[in-house]
């Protein structure tokens, strides 16, 4: 068949079953999870598109009229989408629901990077499941049950990461990006230092130096990059100390760690690669 005829079936099929409950979410471990307890109830849009850094991204003005029509918007807080306020009026879409889901989980300085702890995962996806409740109640057996099923494969990445974990030999890092201290607190490990402390704002030549030297200092092997980011500075810190890069994704969405348990999966094999 010629791929606009796939196409027109295709969206023959979405009209057809009807079910649709719009939901947006700004970044795919979200979009996973609504997918996951959402099922085929739930028609999903992702807002910060994968391969882009949430930080920085700024929504698309064809991406509005999916907000405009949408029940609910899926998204993490803490600061991270920067744009809420503005794509909230912008929208124009009084019966939109905004789901916070860090409400509840106890942050660290702030951070919004509370994703990447499957324990956090398993309570951001009890909070979508319970908005997606809220929003169809004729749901309410359909999102509990896939939820339910959906939290036990979280607790089994848990339990696996832990298990591998115990087995590295070293335990400390530095990152480019500070995506990862939920991850450290949860497992054990230490972000000793984060290269770039905030977007955009590079390290001055004497913070490199400290960070060489510290990392001279506890003999750390290990620096966290992200696929979202040019090691830049890295690099240097790199061969200065004879460290190796890790390039890591905190977001996924992209093939081969398109969802969330993947990704995670991804990242831990990569950590272990540079820990063990
Ligand atoms: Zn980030």
């Amino acid at each position: 068949m010629r791929s606009w005829t796939v196409f027109f079936l295709f969206a023959m099929g979405l009209a057809l079953s009807g079910a649709e409950l719009k939901v947006a979410v700004s970044i795919p471990p979200l979009a996973d999870f609504v997918r996951q307890v959402g099922g085929d109830r739930a028609e999903v849009e992702l807002l910060v598109l994968p391969g882009t850094d949430p930080h920085i991204y700024r929504i698309e003005p064809v991406q509005m009229r999916f907000l405009a029509e949408a029940r609910l918007l899926v998204v993490v807080g803490l600061g991270l989408e920067w744009w809420l306020a503005d794509v909230l009026s912008a929208a124009e879409n009084p019966g939109l629901e905004v789901v916070t889901t860090s409400a509840g989980i106890e942050a660290i300085d702030g951070d919004p990077h509370i994703w990447l702890d499957p324990l956090n995962a398993v309570l951001q996806v009890a909070t979508i499941r319970e908005a997606l409740v809220r929003a169809d109640p004729a749901g309410r057996l359909y999102y509990e049950a896939n939820a339910a099923r959906y939290i036990t494969e979280l607790l089994s990445l848990h339990q696996e990461i832990m298990e591998r974990v115990s087995r590295w030999a070293r335990k400390e890092f530095v990152a480019l990006h500070g995506a990862w201290a939920y991850f450290a607190h949860r497992y054990g490990l230490e972000q000793l230092a984060v290269i770039v402390p905030s977007p955009g704002r590079e390290p001055s030549p004497m913070e490199v130096a400290q960070i060489i030297e510290l990392m001279r200092d506890r003999g750390v092997r290990a620096i966290f990059v992200e696929v979202q980011h040019p090691p830049g500075v890295a690099e240097l810190i790199a061969q200065e100390t004879g460290a190796s890069l890790v390039t890591l994704d905190p977001l996924g969405g992209l093939p081969g760690r398109e969802d969330y348990l993947s990704l995670m999966r991804y990242n831990l094999s990569r950590m272990e690669e540079a820990l063990k």
